[in-house]
């Protein structure tokens, strides 16, 4: 199951659930304040990808003589 972010617009704050793809805003309450005010977000959690370590080795030759 896919993460989804909410802010509660009753008391402003932010969270994360671990829900369903059917899951709708109506049903989700607020840690917080316990409302059902939450406004789903989108997420942030993209696609990893980033810095890696590319391995090129052109030119190299491995062993000493
Ligand atoms: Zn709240």
């Amino acid at each position: 199951m896919p993460f989804y972010e909410y802010q509660c617009e009753a008391c402003g704050k932010d969270f994360v659930l671990l829900q369903s793809m059917n899951a709708k805003a109506e049903d989700t309450v607020c840690p917080y304040c316990s409302e059902k005010k939450a406004k789903k977000l989108l997420s942030k959690f993209s696609s990893f990808g980033g810095e890696g370590s590319v391995c090129s080795t052109s030119g190299h030759s491995w062993g000493g003589g």
